[in-house]
């Protein structure tokens, strides 16, 4: 007998219902997708600061961050990639379950990872955010010099130079950071939120 055949699932007494209600907003990932360098963590950043100021619940979950931590140990390889998204879906659904919204920067270059976690949430919980910056454009900003290093085999399985990126085929919302400054990309998935009636700038 495995040992997970004596696990048993506990509802909580506070339910992500009640959680909402006394928050005055709903919960939900914004699952960020995109090349390293299109801006994820730049425009996570940038939300997570528009949604606290409107007194909305939220947390950034980074990928550097967590590979530092709950993912260290987890490599590039496509094996490793997977776990790391599976493990940040669970994660994801646990802040979800808290009433907040967990705002995911991770490159997450295959589609079926990205479907692994949407099937974990809700109908309306998974919010694909697809943000869109051409190759060069990534490449030339190159924040963290990991494309230089790509591109002279220093860094193998590197995404959009040696590993593919799946562009993402019916995402919620496309965010176009290669025209649109951070600021105006972080408004407009924070209008996108309201459109949805997730939440409300007036709470
Ligand atoms: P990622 O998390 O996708 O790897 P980062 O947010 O770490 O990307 O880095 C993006 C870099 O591009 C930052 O240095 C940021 O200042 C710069 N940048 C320039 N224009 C934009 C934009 N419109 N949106 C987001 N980042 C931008």
């Amino acid at each position: 007998m495995s040992a997970n055949q004596n696990l048993t699932w506990h509802d909580t007494v506070v339910t992500k219902e009640l959680r909402r209600e006394q928050n005055k907003h709903q919960s939900a990932v914004l699952f960020f997708t995109g090349l390293s360098g299109s801006g994820k963590s730049t425009i996570a950043n940038a939300v997570s600061l528009k949604l606290h100021e409107l007194g909305v619940q939220s947390y950034v979950l980074d990928g550097d961050n967590i590979r530092q931590g709950l993912n260290k140990g987890l490599g590039f390889n496509e094996e490793d990639r997977k776990e790391n998204i599976r493990r940040i879906g669970e994660v994801s659904k646990l802040f979800v379950d808290s009433g907040q919204f967990a705002i995911t920067a991770f490159i997450s270059p295959f589609r079926s990872d990205r479907q692994m976690v949407r099937e974990l949430l809700g109908e309306d919980e998974f919010i694909e955010v697809y943000v869109k910056c051409p190759i060069n454009e990534c490449e030339q900003r190159d924040p963290k010099g990991l494309y230089k290093k790509a591109r002279s085999g220093e860094i193998p399985n590197f995404t959009g130079v040696s590993s593919p990126y799946e562009e993402p085929l019916h995402p919620e919302i496309v965010i176009d950071s290669y025209h649109d400054t951070p600021d105006v990309c972080a408004e407009k998935l924070v209008d996108y939120l309201v459109e949805k009636e997730l939440i409300s700038k007036k709470s």
